[in-house]
């Protein structure tokens, strides 16, 4: 371990990107999640016996460096090729025009790999950042962190980068011109399979863009048939502030009117809002990046909606931030 010292803030994709290259680059890298999980939008919500994707669906790979990284989550047992039966509005699909890739048991395994060799501090919001003479210091729920840092990576949606950053500096002023939207997901489970003519159902129109069985990804548990639904922008943005019962209840109604299928009652019925879901407006810049104060923000609101964004977002935020330290990536490495 080297002597340089960089703390990351967020645990998604991005952070953990950032994180896994800065570790491999001989620093000393400490990661901060607000939440006791990792893998943030790419997540798994567990409840007993039960797991949704209630965030991220699947991911693609295409670049040279996500598709390497996908090789090694294969390798690693985390990741799986999900091949669905699929309607969009009436059109069936035979098979999706790229690849479909799923962590297993759950989204959120396919960060696993990338947490290796990294401090992960979990359950611990960050809200100030503070640039002394002697480096960054934080302040986190449970007062000011022990270490001192000499580099500080922000990988967490642009509002709340604009939080924590927008007291430093004029670079940070661009996070203005990031937009995100909210999306409300609903999680069911049946006791028997419920037959709608495909595993995957996505609409152009109306309140509902997305329904996906959860337990025709491979490796999920056996017994009940969970679906994740998720409520168009436009419906999401207007039920913002109800009360997440209620929405369960109009979701599973919008569902069983969309498919036009005989719907059980739920063994499990919740809903869950990602209050920054989706980049609507992105920075159209691989990061944010103060050389000056050696700070930077990934994530991907910098690129597209993706996965695969948040992760090159986050590696290239680290090569940014490695010379700032005096640090390199080793050739074989790169
Ligand atoms: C409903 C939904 C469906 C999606 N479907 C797909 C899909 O099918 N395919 C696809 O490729 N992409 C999809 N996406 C987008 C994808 O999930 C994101 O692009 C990606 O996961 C973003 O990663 P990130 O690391 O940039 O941000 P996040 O995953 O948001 O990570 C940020 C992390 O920072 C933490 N955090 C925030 N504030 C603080 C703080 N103050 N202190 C400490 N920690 C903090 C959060 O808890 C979180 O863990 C979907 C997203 C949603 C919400």
């Amino acid at each position: 371990m080297g002597g340089v010292r960089i703390a990351v803030v967020g645990a998604g994709i991005a952070g953990l990107a950032c994180a896994r290259e800065l570790a491999r680059a001989d620093a000393q890298v400490t990661v901060f999640e607000r939440s006791r999980g990792l893998g943030g939008r790419l997540g798994t919500r567990r409840q007993g016996n039960l797991a949704f994707d209630h965030g991220a669906q699947f991911i693609t790979a295409r670049s040279r460096s996500f598709v390497k990284y996908a090789e090694i989550a294969g390798r690693a047992g985390v990741l799986g090729r999900w091949s669905p039966r699929i309607l969009e509005d009436d059109r069936r699909w035979e098979a999706p025009i790229d690849e479909w890739y799923v962590g297993q048991p759950g989204m959120s395994a396919l960060v696993r790999p990338m947490s290796r060799n990294v401090d992960v501090r979990s359950g611990v919001g960050i809200h100030e950042i503070i640039q002394s003479q002697r480096g960054w210091e934080l302040q986190s729920d449970s007062g000011r962190q022990d270490h001192i840092f000499d580099a500080i990576a922000v990988a967490v949606p642009a509002p709340q980068a604009l939080t924590l950053l927008g007291p430093h500096g004029r670079t940070f002023r661009h996070l203005h011109e990031v937009s995100m939207a909210p999306c409300w997901a609903g999680m069911f489970a049946f006791d028997q399979p419920v037959e709608t003519g495909a595993d995957v159902h996505r609409w152009t129109q109306g309140p509902i863009t997305w329904a996906a069985c959860d337990s025709s990804k491979p490796n999920r548990p056996p017994g009940l048939h969970c679906w994740v639904v998720h409520a168009s922008i436009a419906w999401s943005r207007q039920h913002l502030e109800d009360d997440a019962v209620a929405v369960a209840q109009l979701l599973l109604h919008e569902f069983a009117t969309a498919t036009g299928a005989r719907l059980p009652a739920p063994a499990h019925a919740q809903a869950h809002r990602w209050r920054h879901a989706f980049v609507e407006q992105p920075l159209g810049l691989p990061c944010l990046v103060d050389e000056e104060i050696a700070a930077g923000a990934c994530g991907d609101w910098c690129i597209a909606p993706r996965v695969e964004a948040a992760f090159e977002s986050g590696r290239t935020l680290a090569h940014s931030l490695l010379p700032m330290v005096g640090l390199s990536m080793p050739a074989l490495l790169r």
